[in-house]
């Protein structure tokens, strides 16, 4: 793969960073990832913008334009050939003597690289995920995408082992996320119920997009946060994420959803979200 790293592009084994970096040392970056489907991008104004509101909460200057942002998009997607996949980008706040206060006048480090895969072909859709609840065990700003994800690939990775595959995590006896998207139910009496935007949780770009396609449709959208029992007596549960677009669950702690198949929301909101998304993918 071509990488871009500080304003250069490199084949992926001589692309280097400091090893002072503080993404590195402290976690202090924030990252994005944005879905490719016939070489074009799929929801990029909310994830660029998502990816300001980031920056700007940890204080780290925005080190492109928008217009420079969009067109190293445009190049990373030329350069490694990539018809569908995933575009990751992570911006630091860069090198310095490793010190835990912030210096003054520091240069961002930004990288990025693609992951080539056939986003439209997931076998998983299909069957629907099992996911097990666990404690929420992250920091408190969770709305910030920081690469702080050591507690989520933790829990994730003790899940696969016991055959799951995924978490939710779980607050006060309410859901705040799965492991690496937002989580949402359909009730018995058809009202998609996804938790409000706080500090809680990661305000996902793909849970925006399918929150006004359900508003477009007829179903009855609620937002406040839901129990573990809510879920277990749910009609439909599903998560959404740039990668996974709509995914179906259909096992929680053992217990079916449902009749244990992905239901017809989920299924219907997949493909409204695929049809609307390719539409207007830039
Ligand atoms: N929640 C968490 C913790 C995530 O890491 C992600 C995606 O990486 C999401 C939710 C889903 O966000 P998006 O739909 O913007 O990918």
């Amino acid at each position: 793969r071509i990488v871009f790293v500080n304003g250069e592009w490199k084949p992926e084994a001589e692309a280097t960073i400091s090893v002072f970096d503080r993404g590195l040392l402290f976690a202090d970056a924030i990252y994005e990832v944005t879905a490719v489907i016939n070489r074009k991008l799929i929801d990029y104004p909310g994830h660029t913008a998502r990816l300001k509101r980031s920056l700007e909460a940890l204080g780290i200057p925005a080190p492109v334009s928008d217009s420079e942002l969009l067109d190293l998009h445009r190049q990373i997607i030329e350069r490694n050939d990539l018809e569908s996949g995933l575009i990751y980008l992570q911006i630091s706040r860069g090198a310095a003597d490793r010190d835990f206060l912030f210096a003054d006048g520091m240069k961002p480090s930004i990288i990025m690289f693609t992951q080539k895969k056939n986003v439209l072909e997931n076998t998983k859709w299909e069957t629907g995920l099992s996911v097990v609840t666990v404690p929420e065990g992250r920091w408190a700003n969770r709305q910030i995408k920081t690469v702080q994800l050591l507690y989520s690939s933790m829990v994730k990775t003790e899940a696969a082992k016991a055959g799951a595959d995924d978490v939710f995590l779980v607050e006060d006896g309410l859901i705040t996320e799965a492991s690496s998207s937002n989580v949402h139910i359909v009730t018995k009496d058809g009202v998609l119920v996804t938790r409000h935007l706080s500090n809680a949780l990661l305000h996902g770009i793909t849970r925006a997009s399918v929150l006004s396609l359900a508003q477009g449709s007829d179903l009855k959208v609620e937002e406040r946060a839901f129990s573990v029992d809510e879920v277990l007596s749910a009609a439909e549960v599903f998560i959404t994420s740039a990668s996974a677009f709509v995914m179906p669950v259909v096992r929680v702690d053992g217990r079916s959803i449902g009749d244990g198949k992905p239901g017809p929301v989920s299924r219907k909101l997949l493909q409204t979200y695929i049809q609307d998304r390719l539409a207007n993918a830039i």
